[in-house]
């Protein structure tokens, strides 16, 4: 089949990130929800976010970007490949 480039975007899985129970990621969701807004995405069952939205998210955890996607990891709301997550 066709190979793609690994891709280094920030992917969030929506439907996890919303059912997320606790409060530590409640700024991402309440941000991804705002980006969904601004951009009229509202069908999504993934959102790319800027990275530039990542690093002020980061500030906002007092931790580094990369601290963040540790813990975005962690909690299980990244999706590594997005066309890898439809094909399953
Ligand atoms: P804007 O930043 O002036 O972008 C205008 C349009 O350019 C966007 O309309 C989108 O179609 C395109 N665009 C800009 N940057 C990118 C990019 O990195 N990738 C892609 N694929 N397209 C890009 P859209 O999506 O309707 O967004 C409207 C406005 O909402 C944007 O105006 C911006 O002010 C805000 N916005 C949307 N998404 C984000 C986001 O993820 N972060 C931030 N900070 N603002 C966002
Ligand atoms: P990709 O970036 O790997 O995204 C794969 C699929 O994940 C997309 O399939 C879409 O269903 C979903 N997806 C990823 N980010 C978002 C998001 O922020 N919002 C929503 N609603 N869905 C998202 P799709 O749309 O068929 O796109 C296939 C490929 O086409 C993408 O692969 C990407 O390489 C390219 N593509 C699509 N739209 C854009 C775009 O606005 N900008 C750029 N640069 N590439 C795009
Ligand atoms: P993408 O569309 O594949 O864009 C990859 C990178 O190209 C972006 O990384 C950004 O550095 C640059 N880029 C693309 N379009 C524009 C543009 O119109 N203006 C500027 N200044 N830069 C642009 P970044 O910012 O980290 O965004 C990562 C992904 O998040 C984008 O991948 C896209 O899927 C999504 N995204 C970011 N901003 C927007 C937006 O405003 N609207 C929509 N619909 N998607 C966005």
């Amino acid at each position: 089949g066709v190979r793609h480039e690994p891709t280094n975007k920030i992917v969030l899985d929506l439907e996890r990130l919303y059912d997320e129970v606790s409060e530590e990621l409640a700024y991402v969701a309440r941000y991804a929800r705002a980006i969904q807004q601004q951009r009229g995405d509202y069908n999504g069952r993934v959102l790319s976010i800027r990275a530039d939205d990542l690093r002020a998210l980061a500030i906002v955890y007092d931790i580094s970007p990369s601290g963040l996607i540790e813990r975005l990891t962690e909690a299980g709301v990244l999706v590594a490949d997005p066309r890898a997550f439809f094909a399953s």
